[in-house]
């Protein structure tokens, strides 16, 4: 049996440039992981059948899941003679802006390479699932990386100055063609600095990092879900350092240097938001 775990992604920043012929927007966004993780096992089956067990209302286990596609796509590419029981126990909340359907992904992409021992580089793994997800890549290695095309393309960054990490999840769900689809890129917005935001990290400037968050999309979601916004200053009167939306929302994450801080933030949201997590940049 083979374990894996499938960390959640936040955006430190997200920038979208423009919309691409196949459809896709350009983008141009740094993302990390942290320490909250939906856990995966794999296992050998003599049939040739892909079973997903997985005990969540809302999330299919058949091919409309991400990890099923992976796992599918794996056995049909190095056609491999056996199928797989796949089971997944979820911990990141559903359709969030924090990637866990990619993550689950990469996880079943490392989970099959080792299970069927095809000593597949994370390269070539990466290649391969970029062609069922966009976020996937970037799962696949679990680093902070700066994502550019549609997401696919990387450049790993090193480890982001330590802190903590808050993640407030309100009870709505997001789509993110719906946030897409909205958004308006003929519009005056904000300026993302992806390059301030990349220097402060290579230096390990933890102030320099939270002065350059950003996301182009926080303002189409919030104009949607005004939720998102109160959070936001919830979190930075309870003495957040930062607080901004991950990917194309609902969640809201606070960053705090130092744990007396973070812990207060977590209690300010008590009243006003039922899933809240206290955790750890993975980097
Ligand atoms: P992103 O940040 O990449 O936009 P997300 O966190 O907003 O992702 P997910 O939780 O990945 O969104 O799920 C979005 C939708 O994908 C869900 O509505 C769900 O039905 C479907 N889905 C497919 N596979 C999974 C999976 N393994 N876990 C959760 N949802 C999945």
């Amino acid at each position: 049996m083979i374990y894996e775990n499938a960390p959640a992604k936040i955006n430190l920043t997200l920038d979208t440039l423009y919309k691409r012929n196949d459809g896709y927007h350009e983008v141009e966004m740094i993302m990390t992981t942290v320490d909250l993780y939906d856990r995966l096992t794999f296992e050998k089956r003599k049939d040739k059948k892909i079973v997903l067990k997985i005990e969540h209302r809302y999330v299919p286990n058949d091919h409309r899941n991400l990890a099923y596609k992976a796992a599918e796509l794996m056995i049909e590419r190095y056609n491999i003679k056996c199928g797989v029981t796949i089971t997944l126990d979820k911990t990141i909340p559903i359709a969030a802006g924090l990637a866990g359907g990619s993550s689950d992904a990469a996880a079943t992409f490392r989970g099959m390479n080792k299970l069927f021992e095809l000593n597949l580089s994370l390269e070539t793994l990466a290649e391969l699932s970029s062609e069922i997800g966009s976020d996937i890549p970037f799962c696949i290695y679990g680093r902070t990386t700066l994502c550019t095309g549609r997401g696919e393309v990387l450049e790993h960054l090193p480890k982001p100055p330590s802190c903590w990490v808050i993640l407030a999840k309100p009870e709505i769900s997001v789509s993110t063609q719906e946030v897409y689809s909205a958004l308006d890129l003929s519009q005056a917005h904000e300026q993302i600095e992806n390059e301030k935001c990349r220097r402060a990290i290579e230096a390990g400037d933890y102030l320099e990092m939270i002065s350059a968050l950003g996301n182009r999309l926080e303002a189409v979601t919030i104009e949607m879900h005004p939720v998102i916004q109160m959070l936001k200053e919830t979190m930075m009167k309870a003495g957040a350092d930062a607080a901004m939306m991950s990917g194309s929302g609902p969640t809201v994450y606070g960053l705090a240097a130092k744990e007396r801080q973070a812990k207060s933030v977590v209690n300010a949201l008590k009243g006003c938001c039922k899933e809240v997590y206290m955790v750890r940049m993975l980097g």
